[in-house]
């Protein structure tokens, strides 16, 4: 199973993927978090894509495609994966399909997680994520048992880089701009399943997405 997860910054991409993660074994590609991890381990591409990630810019699509195709190469990708935050432009979505089309596989379904800038707002000054283990957290809706500390790992939570009110509202300019018109490219292609992520606790998405997964048949009834 080959499915993408579409959506604002801030509407619950990454959470889902965790929950998701539950039920199934399934790698995740999150791009952002291939990025960060690259930047706080300065290596070439981490030195490449620090300014970008930090000022709220797409990095360029000739790195992210080299990245995305070299991942899903490896052994643990042979069965399927998701991707969280990638395509987020035109090149990347046409990059992605000329690189599946040469592996013999293609995406099943994009999930596009609907929200709206207030929604983002809310959640995403709030957003707390573990510098260990990458879980993420919320000071409002989901916040961890100690202040500042991870419940899975211990790890210390901290406030993304991205996440102060300047940076979130180009971020969201960004996708407005350069990642949103995927909706209508992938809807084109029929393989496109809409998810309200605006009004419901993340419990509610999930119910969501997991009964759209079963009405696709890519679960069975049982979860797997
Ligand atoms: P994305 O991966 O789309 O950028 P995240 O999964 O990191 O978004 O979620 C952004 C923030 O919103 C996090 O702090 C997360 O805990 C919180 N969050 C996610 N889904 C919901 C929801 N349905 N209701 C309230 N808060 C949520
Ligand atoms: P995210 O963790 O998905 O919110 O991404 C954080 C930042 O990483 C973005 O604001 C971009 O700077 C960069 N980034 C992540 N994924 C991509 C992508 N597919 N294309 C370009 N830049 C990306």
């Amino acid at each position: 199973m080959i499915i993408v997860f579409l959506g604002p910054p801030g509407t619950g991409k990454g959470t889902i993927v965790s929950e998701l993660r539950k039920h199934i074994k399934i790698p995740a590609i999150a791009t952002g978090d291939i990025l960060r991890d690259a930047i706080e381990k300065e290596t070439n591409i981490g030195k490449t894509a620090k300014e970008y990630v930090n000022s709220g810019k797409l990095v360029p699509d000739k790195h992210i495609l080299r990245i995305v195709e070299n991942r899903i190469k490896e052994d643990d990708c042979q069965k399927g994966f998701i991707f969280d935050g990638f395509p987020r432009t035109f090149n990347q979505a046409q990059g992605l399909d000329i690189v599946l089309h040469k592996l013999n596989k293609q995406i099943n379904q994009v999930f596009y997680f609907e929200t709206s800038y207030n929604t983002i707002i809310n959640r995403l000054s709030a957003r707390r994520v573990c510098l260990k283990c990458d879980a993420i957290y919320n000071l409002i809706y989901n916040p961890p048992d100690i202040v500042e500390k991870c419940d899975k790992c211990g790890g210390r939570l901290v406030q993304r880089d991205d996440d102060r009110e300047g940076i979130i509202k180009k971020r969201f300019e960004v996708y407005e701009q350069e990642t949103l018109p995927l909706v209508q490219y992938y809807q084109e292609k029929s393989i496109l399943t809409k998810i309200d992520a605006n009004n419901k606790n993340v419990k509610g998405v999930f119910q969501e997405f997991w009964e759209r997964l079963a009405e696709l048949e890519l679960i069975s009834n049982s979860g797997s």
